[in-house]
């Protein structure tokens, strides 16, 4: 799950970290009243999405707007507040569409002296987070990480312990930093640490951490994301969630507890189990296929479900035939069977529908799919289903 850049400061605040202050807007005139309460000659109006590179992102059909802008009065503030909001900005992380504004962030100005990067991942081969840091930060990282890469500097960390202060310092050299930063630096990086792990992030990025004029370390930017496995012991961080960020059909899909990801290709599968769904998308590959999606009903779908799961796969224009693979464990081929004829007669096909079933009662299901009088095209196997998918949409 992912949050805004101001939730995310919320967070990091009570963790210890230092942010700037702000006042986040949805309308212009609360802009101006937010520009005149932070009592700031300089503020940052910021765009909220769910997307980095705002600041050289473009407004559609208005490419002088930036994402992120300086403004020097109230008057100022709110005309780009006009500028952004209910407005769709485009920045590398956002694909040509895309995403509306729906809040802005006012912050106040911040003398910058250096611009840092400090990032937190799960490092999966090691087993642990790992904390990245680099003197080259700003809205450049990614050039940073692509050609020159030993600028950046990386300390794993155990979860259970923390950051150890040896660790901190040893970055904060890196850094550059020397002095009094270094303390802060140490501080900072312990306190990201921690709220890593506290939080279940799967990713913490600061970019740019910056060291002012008075050689203070302040978050700059802040990005969270967190592992929604981990979210049913976070009731305050569900309340950020934001749907409106989120792919329409991927809220759908969860909302009837269907597992589904939406991908690229013109074959849409049905399919019950994770490990199933995956091969199924192997095969229909391997015949020279392009799978639209990652769709698992789970062990114990009803018919409800598998009608939702059609609509949900329906809706989505690429998609020229359907697959449903279904190993019947747990679940008898006859109950599916039933909602397959059931869902099909509810939503009404435009496209071939390719099925093919297996496990338990697979003979009485296989027949109530032949006798049915639907056209739906019967698979043996997993290879015949992938074969016969393939061609019906060729
Ligand atoms: P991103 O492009 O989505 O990562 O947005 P950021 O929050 O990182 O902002 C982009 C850039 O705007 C930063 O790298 C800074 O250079 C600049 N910026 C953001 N806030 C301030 C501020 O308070 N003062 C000044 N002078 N520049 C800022
Ligand atoms: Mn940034």
């Amino acid at each position: 799950m992912k949050i805004h850049e101001f939730q995310a400061k919320e967070l990091l605040r009570k963790a210890g970290v230092p942010t700037p202050r702000n006042i986040v807007a949805s309308n212009p005139t609360e802009a101006s009243v937010a520009f005149t309460t932070l009592a700031s000659k300089l503020a940052v109006v910021k765009a909220q999405i769910h997307a980095g590179g705002r600041g050289k992102g473009t407004v559609i059909d208005n490419p002088q707007q930036r994402g992120v802008q300086l403004v020097r009065s109230a008057d100022e503030a709110a005309k780009v507040a006009g500028n952004l909001l209910g407005k769709k900005l485009v920045t590398i992380q956002t694909g040509t569409a895309g995403q509306t504004v729906g809040r802005v962030l006012v912050e106040e100005g911040c003398d910058i002296a250096r611009e840092l990067y400090l990032g937190i991942v799960l490092d999966r081969s090691a087993s642990k987070p790992v904390l990245m840091v680099s003197p080259a930060g700003g809205m450049d990282i990614e050039k940073v990480a692509h050609d020159t890469p030993e600028l950046i500097y990386k300390e794993h960390f155990d979860p259970g312990v923390g950051l150890f202060s040896y660790q901190a310092r040893k970055l904060a050299w890196r850094l550059g930093l020397k002095g009094p930063p270094v303390r802060a630096a140490e501080k900072f990086m312990k306190a990201l640490c921690k709220a890593y792990v506290q939080y279940d992030c799967s990713l913490m990025e600061i970019n740019p951490l910056v060291v002012t004029g008075a050689g203070e370390l302040i978050a700059l930017d802040a990005k969270m994301t967190f592992d929604d496995n981990a979210m049913f012991r976070h009731e305050d961080i569900l309340g950020y969630r934001d749907l409106a960020e989120e792919d329409p059909l991927e809220v759908r899909a969860a909302t009837a507890g269907l597992n589904y990801v939406k991908l690229d290709g013109n074959i849409g599968c049905l399919v019950n189990g994770a490990g199933l769904a995956m091969s199924t998308m192997d095969i229909i590959k391997l015949h020279g296929g392009e799978p639209a999606n990652f769709l698992d009903v789970g062990g114990g779908a009803n018919t409800e479900q598998v009608t939702e799961a059609f609509r949900i796969l329906l809706s989505d224009k690429n998609v020229k035939a359907v697959l449903v693979n279904i190993f019947g464990g747990i679940m008898k081929c006859t109950t599916i069977a039933s909602a397959i004829l059931a869902a099909y007669k509810l939503v009404g096909f435009n496209v071939p529908l390719v099925v093919r079933l297996e496990g338990t009662e697979v003979d009485e299901g296989r027949k109530l799919l032949a006798t049915s009088g639907v056209n739906i095209i019967a698979a043996t196997d997993l290879t015949d289903a992938a074969k016969k998918v393939v061609a019906s949409c060729a």
